[in-house]
This record gives structure tokens, sequence and C-alpha cells, in this order.
């Protein structure tokens, strides 16, 4: 409708702005909101500056990303009011693509949760059910989108962060080939895991958000300098609903996971609507998915620990204490006291003390065998099948505080989407159906750099069961 003229982009982005003024004191998606910003980037695209498939599409983004001139926290308050000097390359891609940036969106601190709730300035409420979570670290994104506060935002992905907001509002997400999107710009959490990826309310959507953002870039080193398969055609293959011939593995590990019955008849129904479709179910077994888990949660804060020794009080953002006679020391640890939330303090502390010398070998060099063994799992699978498939996360949205108590119950939620990350493939979430009334995910898993083969089954999946849209808020 905009490159034919029928509405402006500054319409658009202005009904977004609207509807987020609307609706965002309940929702609370949103940290920052650059009004000006979106609705200048808008002109530009209607004076016929900058045309291409997304131009004046507004987007938001998640506030772990760098964007030049605008706050960016992370959700700390240790990065409270701290504008960053340049832009993150894919928020540079979404600039150059004619894409307005709406605001910033609501996270856990540093991206370490799967529920928003560890956010330092409270928490995203899901649209489905205000009194619910949306998931996490993403949950501002996934939020937004539910509530049609944006089309298409930015999320990133170290364990589920993009997926599982995805599955508990019911919403596409996309964590691409690690390495596929570039790193650049992105506040560190965990260097050999963090994937920045698409979310969108539909699988076509998220595939056009992913050509804007994906390929090479020299500025990250872990950058893959090959050309981006063509994931907009999959997914436009995938929508015609044919599957003949496509082999869909289903992990033998994963059954008997503790997922609710009502997640595990989604699958299952939404699974035989993919045989229907000309998909063939395999059964594989990946005999070391089951520590994924610990793997993670060593590997993880491990990297997290080297990563914000950068927050010193000097540097960035915030410091206290600093009376004129204390020593450096001093202000930074009433730095980090006071700037740092509790789940952060934890992984922190649990990452110095796996890489102290006298441990490495027993629990980070450990944690690493067992990512190369999960990997070899990965690799054995796919001699078998095309995609793994398997419940995005095994329950649904959660009422607020029920799992802040134990940490471990906040980590289950990353069950089935962390092996991924350790393995350095893609995988998507695609809403599947409803479990007494609230979203369920349906999570594909592909080989790395196959990305357009996940596109491709998540539409087909899509073509079957339909779109999810939340009660009216
Ligand atoms: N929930 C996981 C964690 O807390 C994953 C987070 C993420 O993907 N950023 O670490």
């Amino acid at each position: 409708m905009i490159s034919t003229g029928e509405v402006s982009a500054v319409e658009v982005a202005t009904a977004h702005l609207d509807r987020i003024a609307a609706v965002d004191d309940r929702v609370h998606a949103f940290l920052h909101v650059d009004r000006a910003g979106a609705l200048e980037a808008a002109a530009a695209v209607d004076r016929g500056e900058i045309t291409g498939p997304l131009a004046g599409v507004p987007i938001a983004v998640k506030d772990v990303v760098t964007t030049k001139g605008v706050p960016t926290t992370a959700a700390s308050k240790i990065l409270e009011g701290w504008k960053p000097p340049y832009d993150a390359t894919i928020v540079e891609r979404l600039k150059k693509a004619g894409m307005p940036i709406l605001g910033k969106t609501n996270m856990d601190e540093f991206a370490m949760g799967s529920s928003t709730e560890y956010s330092a300035y409270g928490p995203t409420n899901n649209p489905w059910d205000l009194g619910r979570i949306p998931g996490g670290s993403g949950g501002g994104s996934a939020a937004a989108l539910a509530a049609y506060e944006a089309p298409l935002a930015i999320g990133t992905d170290t364990g589920g962060s993009i997926r599982q907001p995805g599955a508990v509002t019911g919403t596409v997400g996309a964590k691409p080939t690690y390495g596929g999107t570039s790193r650049y710009g992105l506040i560190a959490f965990s260097s050999s895991l963090d994937t920045p990826g698409p979310c969108a309310r539909t699988v076509e959507d998220t595939a056009l958000l992913h050509a804007v953002i994906a390929g090479h870039d020299p500025r990250d080193s872990t950058s893959i300098p090959q050309p981006v398969p063509d994931v907009v055609a999959a997914a436009r293959l995938g929508a015609t609903g044919d599957l003949t011939g496509v082999r869909l593995g289903i992990v033998k590990e994963f059954a008997g996971d503790g997922s609710e019955p009502g997640v595990t008849a989604a699958f299952q129904e939404s699974l035989q609507k993919l045989v229907k479709l000309g998909a063939e179910v395999v059964e594989v077994s990946c005999p070391h998915f089951e520590y994924a888990l610990p793997a993670y949660y060593l590997i993880a804060p491990s990297e997290c620990s080297s990563n914000l020794a950068r927050f010193d009080g000097v540097r960035y953002g915030l410091r206290a204490g600093d009376d004129g006679n204390r020593s450096l020391e001093e202000v930074m640890s009433l730095t980090r006291e006071a700037g740092f939330g509790p789940e952060v303090k934890r992984r922190i502390i649990i990452g110095t003390y796996a890489l102290s010398s006298g441990y490495y070998d027993a629990y980070y060099g450990q944690a690493q065998k067992v990512r190369t063994l999960i990997t070899r799992d990965f690799q054995s699978a796919f001699e078998k099948v095309d995609v793994l498939v398997s419940p995005t996360t095994p329950f649904v949205a959660f009422p607020f505080g029920s799992r802040t108590s134990d940490p471990y119950q906040m980590y289950l939620a990353d069950l089935f989407t962390i092996p991924t990350n350790l393995y350095g493939g893609p995988a998507i979430s695609v809403p599947c159906g409803l479990s007494e009334g609230l979203p369920v995910g349906f999570q594909i898993m592909a080989p790395t750099l196959a990305d357009d083969r996940m596109y491709r089954v998540a539409a087909a999946l899509e073509s079957a069961v339909g779109t999810f849209t939340p009660p009216a808020l």
C-alpha cells in the first residue's frame, strides 16, 4: 500500500505510534519510543529517497541492540541514560532499507531470562493475558507484535530469546544460523551463542525481515562470508502447502520431558497436519540433548562474566559512590552492586567460578566437550531427516512470579531451544494452536546455513493452522 501510494509511510508510522500511545501503558513493550526519529525516517520514504520491499514499514528493536543517539540500556540500571555513538550493523541495514524505528523494546536485563521479569524497568505484560509473562528475554519485541504496536521487530537469541517469546505470544520468531546475522553493535551476553534475528506475525513477514538484516559483515569476525539462502522464496514455496518428501525428525529424548499436556496435544495435532501435506515423520535419537541445559548454564555465564567486565563505572552509564575519597576498585564495586540485578550477578558469579583455575577443566572445559557431542547429535540426525521439530517451550505463558523463586524453573523454559544455540543452526517458532486459550509454539530446527529449509516448513505449517490473534486490548 505504501509503494502504490495508497497510504504514506508517515501515516503508517503515525498509526503505530498512536497505537503505542493507546495501549503501551498496559503492555509496557517499549522502554523508549522515538516518535521524531520514526516520523523523520518515514518522511524520507515518502519523499522517494528510499525504495525497496520494506521501505516505510516500521519496526521495533530490542534494547540490547545499539542505536546511534537513541537510549540503549539492555534493560539494566547500569546503562541507564546511555546513548550509543554508533548503530549496530543490523540497525544500519534497517535504516538503509527505509524502515522507521519506532523505539526500543523491553527485555530481561542483558538478555538473561525467559519472562522479561528481570528487566530493571518492570516487566512487559502478555497481550493474551496481562497477568502473564510475554516470554523472554525478548518479551517486549514479541508483545509489541501481538499487541499490533509494531508489524515487525528485532530480537536476539542466545538460548531461545526470540523463539520462546514468539511461542507464548502467538507470534513468529526466527533464530538464523549463527554468523548469518551480524553481532556488531549487539551488547554482548554470550558471544559464541548470541544471534540477532527477525520477529513478525507471519512467516513470510519474518522471512522478508530476515533478508534485510542477514549477510556477511566484515566487522564481525564470526560472520559467514557466504550468500544468504533465499528465505523469502522458501517461505512462499512453503505457503503453497506441499511438503511431499520432506522428512521431519522428532527427537526421542524430548519425549517424557514434562511438557504440559495441552502443549503436547497442539504439537501432535500440527504434526499430523504436516503429514497431510506430504511430510514424513521419523524418530531420531539425540542422546546428548539432555546435557544441553547444564552445558549452556556453564558456557553462557562464563562468556557473560568476561563480556560484562566492561561495565565498570568508568566507561559507560552509571557510576556509584564516587565521592572523591574512594578508590577505583571501591567505586567499581559499588557501581556493579547498584547497577546489576540479581540474575545478572548470579550469572557473573557462576561464570567467574567456572573459569577459575582449578575449576576450568572440570566445568567450562567439560561443557565445551558436551557442546561438541550435541553438535554431532545434530549432524547425525540431519543425515536421516531434513529438519527436526518439537514444541518451542514446554509450557504456555505462566503467571508473573510463578518461576522467579527457583532459577532452575525459569531455565526449563528453554529446554527445547538451547540445543540449537550450542550447535549454531537456524530454528524458528511458529504458532500452532492454543492450550487453555493461550498460544503454543511449534519449533523447526534446520542444519547450519539451511535457513531456507526451516522457512519452507514453517510457512507450510502456517498455511495449515492459520494465525492467532489475542483478544482486543
Ligand atoms: N533464557 C535463556 C537465558 O536466560 C536464553 C536467553 C537468551 O536467549 N538471550 O539465558
